[in-house]
């Protein structure tokens, strides 16, 4: 499948990972909207939320957005954004979970 982030989890892009197991990768964006940016995705392709089943998985990616967000030093806060499909602004269709912080945030949903 011509996914960027299965060939990330592959290894046949590189990143730079934060935390990884066997069913999730957690590396920096690379084009970071706050000085902490990572996304957290499933190692199987999942193409966004909207078609998440799978309620382990689903536990393991949010687990996963919160250690690695205290290992990244997050305490006074972050924020848990979810693009999903195309009103959503979703651009890469495999499941993934932008952690951002290390500045105060501004509104969700700026106008
Ligand atoms: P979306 O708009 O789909 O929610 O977010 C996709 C994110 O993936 C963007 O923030 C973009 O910077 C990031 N991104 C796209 N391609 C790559 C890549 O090849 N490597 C990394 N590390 N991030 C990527
Ligand atoms: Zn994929």
């Amino acid at each position: 499948m011509n996914c960027i982030f299965c060939k990330i989890s592959a290894g046949e892009i590189p990143a730079e990972h934060a935390l990884e197991d066997e069913h999730v990768l957690v590396f920096r964006d690379v084009r970071p909207q706050a000085p902490t940016h990572f996304l957290v995705i499933p190692r199987v392709h999942v193409a966004s939320l909207h078609e998440l089943e799978d309620v382990e998985l689903g536990g393991r990616l949010l687990t996963a957005a919160a250690r690695v967000a205290r290992e990244a030093g997050l305490d006074e806060g972050w924020r848990l954004i979810v693009n999903t499909r195309e009103h959503g602004g979703q651009e890469v269709d495999h499941l993934h979970l932008h952690v951002v912080g290390g500045k105060r945030l501004g509104p969700m949903l700026p106008s």
